[in-house]
């Protein structure tokens, strides 16, 4: 089992010590190669479980194993380079970094000194997202299909064995939507696994399963 998630709980403590219930008690399991799709209403707690399950955000209760690794039995900097290592995040919003240009955005997570990653891996990765002629250019220069080729790229920087996305089609046409789809696809194929946040049904129809919260 790549990623297993068992009975997790998040609950959230407002300023005024309300709380809320963001995740009530949800497992899940992914093998290598498996692309799943998680769909649910707004609100229903699919950024929170991202979160948890991308080792940014402790759960309240319930256990979490990733690749034989509890990341939250680690020290703070111990989970960070776990994360850095092990996990991909790709995201609606690209957040990439606008005074770089997009060979040096695949770079950051190095410049923040959490990769052993080669320039060789980058040129393979600017080949593998046909990005090799934006090289030099600055994130405002891309169509929005590119600054997300960009920030697809720069999560398989460290060759991490799960992708985590979060809407990453909200902000794509059709056409650059299906060819991210088919990298998230293509990556779970080569022994990685998917986890794929969305609204969009022809984005989850294309995972393997799909599940509701
Ligand atoms: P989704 O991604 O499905 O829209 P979220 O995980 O963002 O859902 O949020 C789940 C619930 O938790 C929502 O009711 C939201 O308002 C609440 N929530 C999210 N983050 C916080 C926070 N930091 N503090 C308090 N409540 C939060």
């Amino acid at each position: 089992m790549l990623l297993q998630a068992d009975h997790l709980k998040k609950q959230y403590t407002a300023q005024d010590g309300s709380t809320v219930d963001a995740l009530r008690d949800v497992s899940i399991e992914l093998v290598a190669g498996e692309f799943v799709a998680v769909q649910g209403p707004s609100g229903c707690g699919k950024s929170t479980l991202l979160l948890t399950i991308g080792a940014l955000l402790e759960p309240t209760a319930g256990c979490l194993n990733i690749d034989g690794e509890n990341p939250y039995a680690l020290s703070p900097e111990a989970r960070a380079r776990f994360r850095a290592m092990n996990i991909g995040f790709v995201f609606q919003q690209f957040h990439l970094v606008p005074y770089l240009d997009v060979r040096d955005n695949i770079l950051v997570p190095s410049l923040a000194g959490e990769s052993n990653a080669s320039l060789d891996r980058v040129d393979e990765l600017l080949e593998q997202f046909n990005l090799a002629e934006r090289a030099a250019h600055p994130p405002a220069q891309l169509s929005t299909g590119e600054r997300q080729r960009t920030a697809f790229a720069r999560a398989l920087l460290n060759k991490p064995r799960i992708v985590l996305a979060d809407e990453p089609t909200g902000n794509l046409d059709r056409e650059n939507a299906e060819i991210v789809i088919a990298h998230l696809r293509q990556f779970a194929r080569d022994d990685g696994a998917v986890l794929l946040v969305t609204h969009d049904s022809y984005a989850a129809d294309q995972a393997d399963r799909s599940l509701q919260i």
